[in-house]
């Protein structure tokens, strides 16, 4: 059956373009009932953290990508990459090489001065005069004709030429295996079918194919994911913003805004914007992946978190509002609920992160009214209805929006105001500034002793 995986380096957050190419091979496998593998491709000791490794875990749990097996960690498994390479040593189809590095050198420069491109030259492909005691490396002995072609999910058929490929070395000096001879192992041995990648690795797929063709390994089928640029063009990193998926998590995007971003970018079907994963699974398919890179847009991101904020459960908005709530360090246990809290801000906020930065006078009081709001507001005109209000309010037996609402128009009648004239003056004394929910809902969820309390603070 079906066996996809996602093999990222623990050098880093995981990375959006990352993030992606995990998407499509576990939407790939969830949609034809295989199997998705997570592995953790750490053989590079000095770059490799458990920091980064705890990272990737986290984010691909945030996204809700979750795997059959693994993570597999390949620093634990040297002992079968070196009998792999015991093997095709044994078998002659790999090889020891004693050349220096001098000598390596020399090759490239002669080379590049007759105008070649540098690759190595096979000396010691078929010598047997083998130096005792002297340092080499294993290389990989590639056919020297024919092509490799690779029947590109997502790209098509591409060619290459053995004639272009240079014989790989697999094992360093000191034995531990390289790259491109663990990926290959692993591939194998855990029976991957289908490779899907960002293209960044399309000049190690030909490579690969013959080590594995040499193993008498089946060859997995290849999609190689064009990469995620920036505004400018050039391929996303840092300089152009968040890049980790937890950034974006820290930022207040919700997980499905940002699964329903990056599937669409580089993935299409029909007009359609918005999917549930259920129904990816259900519709993805890399044969409609784009062939060309797509470009990074906030914007486009920012109008699905909205949507997702707007339109799921609010009690599952709530859910992922609560980290926000807790790294903000506000107390929410004398307020509304964070679903109720939910229900009326969504509309109003473009992140989770705003959303709790906007609502703090729910659940805190305040010292002070934001200056402007109460320099336009607060005025002397203002005293007369705000009395009235805490009047009508303070006598209120039933704290309900629709009796608030109806204290609020009975007092714009009284007064001969506009609603606007003694509106915007609640609205600043109870919320602290001028910018809140429906007035009634916002005193109903604010509670009646806060409300007075900061009305008299107003009058004051
Ligand atoms: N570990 C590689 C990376 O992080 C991916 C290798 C692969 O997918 O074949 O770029």
């Amino acid at each position: 059956s079906l066996v996809t995986r996602f093999a990222p380096s623990p050098t880093g957050y995981l990375h959006v373009g990352g993030a992606r190419t995990a998407l499509y091979s576990w939407l790939f496998a969830r949609k034809n009932g295989g199997k998705f593998i997570l592995r953790i491709e750490d053989t590079d000791l000095e770059r490799s953290t458990q920091e980064s490794v705890d990272a990737i875990l986290e984010g691909m749990q945030w996204l809700g990508l979750d795997h059959d097996e693994g993570p597999y960690y390949q620093t634990k498994r040297f002992d079968l990459y070196k009998e792999v390479v015991a093997q095709l040593l044994a078998e002659g189809k790999a090889y020891k090489c004693f050349c220096t590095v001098e000598e390596l050198d020399a090759m490239r420069e002669a080379q590049m001065a007759a105008g070649e491109k540098p690759k190595y030259n096979g000396m010691w492909r078929d010598r047997t005069d083998h130096p005792a005691d002297k340092p080499y490396v294993i290389r990989f002995k590639n056919p020297l004709d024919g092509v490799v072609v690779i029947d590109d999910m997502i790209k098509g058929r591409i060619e290459i030429a053995n004639a272009e490929l240079d014989d790989l070395v697999i094992a360093r000096s000191d034995g531990t295996p390289t790259y491109n001879l663990t990926v290959v192992v692993d591939d194998w041995k855990m029976g991957i079918t289908h490779v899907i990648r960002g293209d960044d690795h399309v000049n190690n797929t030909p490579r690969q194919m013959n080590i594995l063709a040499a193993l008498g390994a089946d060859i997995p089928k290849y999609a190689h994911v064009p990469m995620i640029l920036g505004d400018d063009g050039k391929r996303l990193s840092k300089r152009h913003g968040a890049v980790g998926v937890m950034q974006y998590r820290d930022n207040g995007f919700l997980p499905q805004a940002l699964i329903n971003y990056l599937v669409r970018l580089g993935w299409s079907h029909g007009d359609q914007e918005i999917f549930s994963l259920d129904e990816l699974v259900q519709l993805f398919d890399l044969s409609s992946c784009n062939r060309a890179p797509s470009a990074f847009n906030t914007d486009k991101l920012i109008w699905l978190n909205q949507h997702y904020m707007k339109t799921l459960p609010a009690q599952d908005v709530a859910s992922h509002l609560a980290w926000h709530v807790a790294e903000q360090k506000l107390d929410i246990s004398t307020g509304p609920s964070l679903a109720q809290l939910v229900q009326v801000q969504a509309e109003r906020v473009k992140t989770l992160k705003e959303m709790v930065e906007v609502s703090r006078y729910f659940y805190e009081d305040f010292s002070e009214f934001e200056t402007s709001a109460a320099a336009k507001h607060l005025t002397a005109a203002a005293a007369e209805p705000l009395a009235l209000l805490l009047a009508k309010l303070t006598s209120l037996s039933d704290w309900s929006a629709e009796q608030i609402q109806s204290q609020i128009k009975d007092t714009a009648t009284e007064l001969n105001l506009g609603m606007g004239k003694v509106g915007m003056p609640l609205r600043v004394a109870v919320t602290g500034g001028g910018n809140s929910p429906a007035l009634d809902i916002t005193l109903t969820l604010i509670g009646k002793a806060r409300c007075l309390a900061r009305i008299e603070m107003a009058l004051a």
